[in-house]
């Protein structure tokens, strides 16, 4: 754990007390601060209460003695409209941050020259930030890895001179962050998203470039977007030490990616094909992007690495185009993370054909049109959940389908058409397209189900 000795002997207000809520309590009173922890809901209090949390009803409290409200990531800030305490927080004059904040100052504090990446974009962040941290770790380093993926920041072990944090940062928590400033920041792409939370798509891509504008080292930005773009051109022109990236082009200073190769001008610089966890053109993003950052660092921290060892032993994240088994020549494909249609659209274009998809659940707006080039690589669809009828109709004549109804028979269906088939290359991919809430509790449960049905059949397949 991090203990947060800048609010010593201060009154700090926290609000939102789930896991990183709860990781930032026990930090600042180990830190000497004295905490009143709140939550709207009964169970956050309690499960607070019962691990030491000192509850103070923020709603009545006298707000004069707070020194700052740290705000869980998901509290309204700005939009749709400012939390409760938001407004208590700014009529009393006081600062509103988050975790990484106070993880950021006490950094400046205890160990300034600390090395940390961080890691955003809006697709892409954990892949990138799990292929960070594991090369980092190939190569014999002190790595602590947290944030918005696996760990509350504040959970992890302390900065110090030999260890490397690398964090993954949603643009909420970077809203909170107002100091954050690590080494190599990497912002991977902007696309509209989260505007709910953000209110224009021009305040969302601001609260990304704050981030990769503080970078100490290096900003690694990703160039294949028009904000990203905008961004990269006012970060060099500022004097940052800019490093690009690019699917779609050469690029002067950076990575770029073609082929499933990464080149930095024209040397080659590492080989993708055959890195089942980095198939697809969007992982080659993330690729070229963990490996400019990984360069960004000090030479100590990376000379003696084996790059293309550390990239083959990837073991990739689960639920994003997991590769779940093979059986006889069909891959099992567990893309469950994939809830939207620009997801399920990397998905379907990182195979060249012979598809069987499994997909629907919970419908998005504009379900599956957007698609339609890919429909030619399905073999066969199998739909399930609420969006079957409306999936049904966009794959009209084009793409031959069952109405599956559920996971567990459109995974028998699906395996027994790829299996009589017998194509190699063929796969059997979830990749929904839609949200899981219908049939399932969330994507990874979704997920599990999946892989527990491969398993099953696996295992009927192997018995005499
Ligand atoms: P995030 O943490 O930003 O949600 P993940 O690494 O968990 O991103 O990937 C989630 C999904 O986003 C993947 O399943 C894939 O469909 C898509 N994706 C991943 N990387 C990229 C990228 N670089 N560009 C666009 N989409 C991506």
């Amino acid at each position: 754990m991090i203990r947060v000795t800048t609010f010593k002997d201060r009154s700090v207000a926290v609000f939102g007390l789930g896991a990183s809520g709860a990781a930032t309590v026990r930090a600042l009173e180990a830190g000497g601060a004295s905490v009143a922890a709140w939550d709207d809901s009964e169970a956050g209090r309690k499960a607070a209460a019962d691990s030491g949390a000192t509850l103070v009803d923020l709603a009545t409290a006298d707000w004069s003695g707070f020194t700052a409200l740290v705000l869980a990531p998901g509290v309204p800030l700005t939009h749709p409209e400012p939390h409760w305490t938001v407004v208590k927080a700014q009529a009393a004059g006081i600062e509103i941050i988050g975790d990484i904040e106070l993880f950021f100052r006490e950094r400046a504090a205890v160990c300034p020259q600390s090395p940390v990446v961080a890691i955003t974009g809006t697709n892409g962040k954990s892949t990138t930030t799990a292929l960070v941290a594991h090369i980092l770790r190939q190569f014999g380093n002190d790595v602590e890895m947290g944030g918005n993926i696996g760990r509350a920041v504040l959970t992890l072990e302390p900065p110090a001179v030999n260890r490397i944090h690398v964090l993954e940062l949603s643009s909420f928590q970077i809203d909170l962050a107002p100091s954050a400033d690590p080494t190599v920041a990497v912002l991977l792409n902007v696309t509209p998203d989260h505007i709910d939370r953000h209110g224009t798509v021009e305040h969302y891509a601001e609260v990304k470039r704050r981030l990769v504008e503080k970078a100490q080292d290096a900003a690694v930005v990703g160039v294949d977007d028009d904000w990203c773009i905008a961004i990269a051109d006012r970060l060099q022109e500022a004097g940052t030490n800019v490093r690009r990236i690019s699917v779609r082009g050469a690029v002067a200073d950076g990575i770029s990616a073609h082929d499933a190769k990464l080149f930095e001008h024209d040397r080659e610089r590492a080989d993708l094909n055959g890195i089942a966890t980095l198939r697809g053109a969007h992982n080659w993003q993330n690729a070229a992007a963990a490996v400019a950052a990984v360069e960004a660092l000090p030479a100590r921290f990376r000379e003696s690495g084996d790059l293309q060892a550390a990239l083959q032993s990837f073991p990739g994240l689960p639920h994003r185009l997991e590769v779940v088994m093979k059986i006889g020549p069909v891959d099992f494909i567990n893309d469950s993370k994939a809830t939207n249609a620009d997801s399920t659209e990397k998905a379907l274009a990182s195979f060249p054909g012979d598809i069987y998809w499994i997909a629907g659940g919970k419908p998005k707006a504009g379900g599956i049109t957007t698609l339609a080039s890919y429909f030619p690589r399905i073999a066969k669809a199998y739909l399930i959940g609420e969006a079957a009828e409306e999936f049904a109709a966009t794959l009209g004549g084009a793409v031959t389908f069952e109405r599956s109804g559920t996971l567990d028979v459109a995974v028998r269906r699906a395996a027994a058409d790829a299996l009589e088939a017998g194509k190699p290359g063929s796969v059997v991919l979830l990749s929904p397209a839609c949200a899981s809430y219908d049939q399932f509790k969330n994507f990874e449960v979704r997920g599990d189900a999946f892989k527990r049905l491969v398993a099953e059949l696996a295992g009927e397949k192997a018995r005499p």
